[in-house]
């Protein structure tokens, strides 16, 4: 019987979300790989209470999350009910809706239809009554914005969620969105951009506009599936993503074309008496939206040893302009 540990509030920082009621902790755990019908679900137990252990308490699913599409939410589904039920109102679960789950018109994008049946669907996969967070996973270039918006409206009219969030939005499509949800009051408070030192583009077009409507965020793929940490530093481990068959979105060519840049990095989070992976979530918290930096995780470990960034946030100057240098080669 799993009792979550007694320390798990005494390291973790938690950060609002913009001008949000909401905190989240700096450290959120996504479970997009890693969680499928294809992992041990003894795994997957294993590094969920390491992380609620450590005080993380948001839970980044979404509806095709496994694989297979949905598995994720099932099988957390199966870890909430034997062993987090009890503290269920200690996590903030997230879901999403917007990329292909099911077969036909209705299984994609942003409709009304789509979004609010798949919501249905998850809730029912991860046995919720209501989930914290709903997202629209992606801008749908076909459905008016106001029906995508007014669908995240009506779940939380509903019950089904507290607060809506959008993933994968352009900094103009969020001003657009944005002032819809003002309109009906609705509680957008997060967006859910990709974000690390190799993926920059949200600070030219999207943290901006985040600024200017006080909304927050939280970045995914912060440590770029990976590359950003010290596993690929000595070649590409047998059980390491970039050699999945699973999980097709990181390469070995990637980790070659990328090897040079990531042994200088190394450099500076040693100096910084940090791991790589730790200084490149430190890195992500410096923005001042990003309340929160997901992490995926294949062992219990890897989530010690992220939440151990919280111990070293700030950066001097000379770091920052070290880390440019590198980056702009
Ligand atoms: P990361 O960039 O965090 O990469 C995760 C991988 O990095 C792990 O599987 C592991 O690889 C490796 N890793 C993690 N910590 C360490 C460590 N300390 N030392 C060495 N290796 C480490 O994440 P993801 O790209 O998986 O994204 C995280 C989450 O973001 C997802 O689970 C999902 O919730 C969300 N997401 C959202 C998207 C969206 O469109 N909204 C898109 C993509 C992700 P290995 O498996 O090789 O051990």
């Amino acid at each position: 019987m799993y009792q979550a540990a007694t320390t798990r509030y005494d390291q973790m920082v938690y950060n609002r979300v913009g001008d949000s009621g909401l905190k989240l902790s700096a450290i959120g755990l996504g479970l997009w790989n890693n969680f499928g019908s294809v992992d041990s679900l003894a795994n997957q137990k294993a590094i969920v209470h390491q992380a609620f252990d450590l005080g993380v308490t948001y839970f980044d699913l979404a509806n095709n999350y496994g694989p297979e599409p949905g598995s994720a939410e099932t099988n957390f589904g199966q870890i909430l009910a034997s062993d987090l039920r009890a503290y269920r109102d200690e996590l903030v679960i997230a879901s999403k809706a917007g990329y292909v789950m099911w077969q036909g018109p209705y299984g994609n994008w942003g409709s009304r239809k789509s979004i609010i049946a798949s919501a249905d669907q998850s809730l029912q996969r991860t046995g919720l009554d209501y989930f914290d967070i709903f997202y629209s996973h992606r801008p749908d270039p076909e459905t008016p914005i106001e029906e995508t918006a007014l669908a995240l409206d009506q779940l939380v009219r509903a019950g089904k969620t507290l607060y809506v969030g959008i993933s994968n939005y352009s900094g103009a499509q969020t001003k657009v969105i944005a002032a819809i949800f003002k309109e009906l009051k609705t509680p957008f408070i997060i967006h859910q951009p990709r974000y690390n030192m190799f993926n920059r583009q949200i600070e030219l077009d999207l943290l901006p506009e985040l600024a200017a409507v006080h909304k927050g965020a939280v970045s995914f793929s912060s440590l770029c599936q990976g590359l950003l940490t010290d596993k690929y530093l000595h070649g590409v481990p047998v059980n390491s993503r970039a050699n999945k068959a699973t999980i097709p979105f990181l390469h070995p060519a990637q980790v070659a074309q990328t090897l040079a840049t990531v042994k200088a990095l190394n450099e500076v989070a040693q100096a910084r008496q940090q791991s790589l992976a730790q200084m490149a979530l430190a890195w992500n918290l410096r923005q001042p939206a990003i309340a929160s930096v997901l992490i995926g995780a294949s062992r219990p470990e890897q989530v010690v040893n992220n939440v151990q960034a919280l111990a070293h946030l700030d950066f001097t100057a000379t770091e920052l302009e070290q880390i440019e240098t590198i980056l702009a080669k």
